[in-house]
């Protein structure tokens, strides 16, 4: 099922924009269960039973009512189904995961909530953060930097041997720009992605490039075999070689700059103990926020509108 389209839902649903919003409009599981109806059925409910498309949302039971008094699950089909856990609490996670710069941790989250058991509060923020790659995104374009870092391990510092060390290869837009009085050229950041590989092989690190990245795009990495296939794979390839002596942080400097803010906040808000199995919907969620850093209000209603999206496996 294709998404709506982002801007006119937010047109037609207001989502809140700052957290005295947020609160003044989610006071009860009601307020909560009425929204959600309207983000699952944006062109309006159609009943599955009878096809009659009038229903309505009923007050505390995650139900929805058509005007033959079939009853169907709110949550049906979704990572919110089977949950004992309040919508609120849930709207909750989704506001934190989607707005907060630092996002937050599941121990924050477990105080902040009330919750009684960590695990449950992992869990919540797991799925949410594991929903949120929009499906058929657009390639990264036009001029894009790619890389790789290892995450995790004894000393994410050093090449050292350390444990459960996971590699991460990601590739973040280039956009120049001229600045208005001096003419000079100016690069900011545009769009990011970011994926777990198994290895630093052609076929992970060049297969990145070719799922992500528009044929045709200038591609900036550094000297490494694994991106020699690029050329023959139809983009315009340009390799740094690093020499010695050179400042490390003069070539690639945006997607350096992305590893390193990224290591940041898995030690900062996660302090660093994430297990490998996890660390995808962590760079998913780093991702979401990246990509959407100007404009933090539709953020909290395009993360709902994807958590509600029906069969998806987290
Ligand atoms: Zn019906």
């Amino acid at each position: 099922m294709a998404l709506p389209d982002p801007i006119k839902l937010a047109q037609v649903l207001n989502p809140p924009q700052s957290l005295i919003e947020f609160s003044a409009r989610f006071r009860t599981e009601t307020d909560c269960e009425e929204f959600l109806f309207r983000v699952r059925y944006p062109e309006g409910f159609v009943c599955p039973r009878c096809a009659v498309e009038r229903g309505w949302s009923l007050d505390g039971k995650r139900l929805v009512e058509c005007s033959n008094g079939h009853k169907v699950s709110l949550t049906a089909g979704t990572v919110l189904h089977g949950s004992r856990q309040g919508l609120l609490t849930w709207f909750h996670a989704v506001l934190f995961i989607a707005t907060l710069t630092p996002g937050i941790s599941a121990l924050q989250f477990q105080r902040q909530l009330g919750l009684k058991r960590y695990e449950t509060a992992f869990q919540m923020l797991h799925k949410v953060r594991a929903s949120l790659v929009v499906p058929g995104r657009e390639l990264l374009h036009r001029e894009v930097e790619v890389d790789e870092t290892f995450i995790g391990g004894k000393d994410p510092d050093r090449d050292g041997r350390g444990g459960d060390k996971v590699l991460v290869v990601g590739g973040i837009e280039v956009r120049p720009f001229s600045k208005p009085k001096t003419g000079k050229r100016r690069e900011r950041a545009g769009r990011l992605r970011l994926r777990v590989v198994a290895d630093a092989s052609a076929n992970s690190l060049s297969g990145f490039v070719e799922q992500e990245i528009q044929p045709g795009a200038i591609v900036h990495t550094d000297g490494w075999d694994g991106y020699r296939r690029l050329k023959r794979s139809g983009y315009v390839h340009q390799r740094t070689v690093q020499g010695k002596g050179r400042n490390v942080t003069h070539i690639l400097p945006h997607i350096h700059r992305v590893f390193s803010n990224l290591k940041a906040w898995l030690q900062g808000t996660h302090h660093g103990r994430i297990e490998p199995k996890y660390l995808q919907a962590y760079l998913d969620e780093y991702t979401f926020r990246f990509n959407r850093r100007f404009w933090p209000g539709p953020a909290f209603l395009r993360a709902l509108t994807l958590m509600v999206r029906t069969k998806h496996k987290i």
